[in-house]
């Protein structure tokens, strides 16, 4: 496969290399260090590779927006407010989510890693894309780790049995290292039906939403995108604060509740602060994450035990008898790692829409259509 297909209804296939140095281009021509731009174009184009489309590549028109409007700050370095040896709290101070959040998490694994566990309470990040990344980068030096995020200045969920927007999509995340070079177990969820980005990817033509994931002006429950939305000018970004619908949390009652636990650790105690308030319910927008890392030796697991606990239990919740014939039973991360085997060699799917977005935003940053034509040669 050539480096882009062109399919016949606008939509692309892109292999992931050269999408990443698209991306990266954009963002060091934005006033990012080489560094910062790579790592972007990394952990979004990763989103893509992982299935989670919602958190990729599709976020660059908006991250560039953001450093114009100062929503987010290129190259910027963590305050650590507050720190003793099993805590700290870090002042993201509105820097690039892909920069702040591996600065905090790098903290966190490095306390955990010295005594056994360790929090850290991140404030003021800028969005910190998929929060899977950090469990990863955790598992990585063998620690399991659990992430709760909200998202200040972003009202687009309601709560159950509400229609008004008063939550954001705040994702919960855990990791479980597994050893011998095998990739850890992440779960990593939205608590809404889905994020945001999902929305997102279906308004541009993308995959359509589930059917419960909106709730509209009236009240009635539908897979539409636009009511989060409402309508967007010519050339201008879809704005999902811009529509009267919202999005549903997940589960009902439960997914509602959980939702107001991301609030209550991700903004009220990491002091980043939640969604809104009814005397400030446009509050700047940053991410909040509450982070937990242990260490499995300091639960006295020298020898392998816990990951061979693990493992039995995967073997034996995976032995459950499929609902339908020929199906699976996936554990959490399973699904990511599928799509990623399939995206790694036949490149990342992306909507017309998208695409186009994308490269207008490589060109309004300054990169030359020559250099885009190389990068995708
Ligand atoms: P999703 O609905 O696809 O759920 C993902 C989780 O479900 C994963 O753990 C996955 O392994 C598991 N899963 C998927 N299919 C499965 C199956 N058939 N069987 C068993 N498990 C399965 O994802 P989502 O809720 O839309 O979240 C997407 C991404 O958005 C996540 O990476 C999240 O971190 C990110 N997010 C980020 C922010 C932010 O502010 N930074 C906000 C919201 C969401």
């Amino acid at each position: 496969m050539s480096s882009l297909v062109e399919n016949a209804d606008g939509s692309v296939t892109v292999k992931v290399t050269p999408l990443k140095a698209v991306i990266s281009e954009t963002f060091f021509k934005l006033g990012c260090s080489e560094l910062e731009a790579t790592r972007i174009a990394e952990r979004l184009a990763g989103a893509n590779l992982r299935g989670h489309d919602s958190h990729g590549v599709i976020r660059a028109p908006r991250y560039a927006n953001y450093i114009e409007e100062g929503t987010q700050i290129p190259n910027v370095t963590v305050d650590i407010k507050i720190e003793n040896e099993t805590l700290a709290v870090i002042d993201g101070k509105f820097g690039f989510g892909q920069t702040v959040g591996e600065q905090a998490v790098d903290i966190g694994i490095k306390k955990a890693l010295n005594n056994g566990l360790a929090i850290t309470a991140l404030q003021n990040a800028g969005h910190l894309g998929r929060i899977g990344d950090w469990a990863e980068r955790a598992a990585e030096k063998g620690l399991v780790s659990i992430h709760m995020v909200n998202v200040r200045g972003s009202l687009i969920v309601a709560p159950f049995g509400g229609i008004e927007r008063r939550m954001s999509t705040s994702p919960f995340c855990a990791g479980i290292p597994l050893d011998n070079g095998d990739e850890p177990i992440i779960l990593d969820m939205a608590t809404s039906v889905v994020a945001e980005g999902k929305a997102l990817v279906a308004l541009k033509g993308g995959k359509p939403l589930p059917e419960d994931a909106i709730v509209s002006e009236d009240g009635t429950i539908t897979g539409d995108p636009k009511p989060l939305y409402g309508e967007t000018k010519q050339g201008m970004f879809p704005n999902p604060n811009n529509g009267s619908g919202a999005l549903r949390a997940f589960g009902n009652h439960k997914g509602s509740g959980l939702n107001f636990l991301m609030e209550m650790m991700a903004g009220a105690l990491t002091g980043s602060g939640c969604a809104g308030t009814i005397n400030e319910p446009k509050r700047r927008f940053c991410n909040g994450m509450f982070s937990i890392y242990l260490s499995p030796e300091a639960f006295g697991h020298s020898d392998d035990s816990f990951v061979s606990e693990v493992r039995a239990y995967v073997e034996f919740l995976k032995s459950s008898r499929p609902t339908e014939p020929g199906g699976v039973v996936l554990i959490p991360g399973e699904k990511e790692r599928q799509v990623m085997a399939d995206r790694l060699k036949g490149g990342v799917p992306l909507a017309k829409e998208a695409w186009k977005d994308i490269l207008n935003a490589a060109r309004n940053a300054g990169v030359m259509q020559s250099k885009i034509d190389d990068l995708l040669a």
